[in-house]
């Protein structure tokens, strides 16, 4: 069986251009915003709370874990820590985000302009810039049972994670691949992520675009999302890139 080559190499006037965000669900006791458990259980809506469930008059209280594990991951990416940093509200309506909006970070986040070094495929090191790393909450899940009927399990909604956004330094699927890897070494050693991704503990989404070789604008961006799910790693090392 011949290995699979990414298009690009039949195009080879043409370069791309990755940014990864990844979505690290943090293994804090508790949820963000409030005291119900993380822990899994197959019971639907047995953790959660008023403030959680998105009740109306409620206030949210930071988990000090939270940031303690946010720090972390700057520190052990060489991210600047924002000595102030602020919570922003990004409305939209779902059914598992009973509040209508997800409480987030705009800006300043948590941390900004790390790095990682990553090995490529010549053997070289290279750094890929982190742009920022931010504190967020995680919405619930619809569970779509039939055709007819659709369930909220809000068990999850209030879980923490931290998004962690490159700039689009990655030229290759080796280097994704090797950015990945180094990230998920990186939370698991830290002990702030199981790393588990069937259970989504580690997700991925990528910004692509493809430019001419001697081009300095990078060209228009496509985002594929929730990339890195379920077992698929894999995936993104035989990713193919369309180039129009
Ligand atoms: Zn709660």
């Amino acid at each position: 069986m011949s290995t699979p080559t990414s298009i690009l190499e039949r195009y080879p006037a043409y370069r791309v251009d990755i940014g990864i965000e990844v979505h690290v669900q943090l293994t804090t006791q508790s949820k963000i915003f409030c005291t119900c458990p993380t822990f899994k259980t197959d019971i639907p809506n047995a953790h959660i709370c008023s403030i959680c469930a998105g009740y109306p008059g409620t206030l949210p209280v930071l988990n000090k874990k939270v940031v303690e594990y946010a720090v972390m991951a700057g520190l052990a990416t060489n991210c600047s820590i924002s000595q102030q940093s602020t919570f922003a509200r990004k409305h939209y309506f779902y059914p598992d985000l009973p509040k209508g909006y997800q409480i987030t970070q705009s800006w300043p986040p948590i941390c900004t302009q790390g790095w990682v070094e990553i090995k490529t495929a010549d053997g070289s090191l290279k750094k890929i810039r982190i742009m920022r790393i931010h504190m967020e909450e995680d919405a619930g899940k619809n569970i779509h049972a039939s055709t007819h009927e659709s369930f909220v399990d809000l068990n999850r909604a209030g879980t923490p994670l931290l998004e962690i956004v490159t700039e689009p330094d990655i030229s290759s699927t080796h280097e994704a691949r090797a950015y990945l890897k180094e990230l998920h070494t990186i939370v698991r050693y830290l002990g702030i992520c199981s790393g588990n991704m069937e259970e989504g503990a580690f997700r991925a989404d990528t910004n692509i675009s493809v430019r001419k070789k001697d081009a300095e604008k990078l060209g228009t961006k496509v985002e594929l999302k929730i990339l890195i799910h379920s077992n698929s790693l894999p995936m993104l090392l035989n990713m193919k890139l369309n180039v129009r």
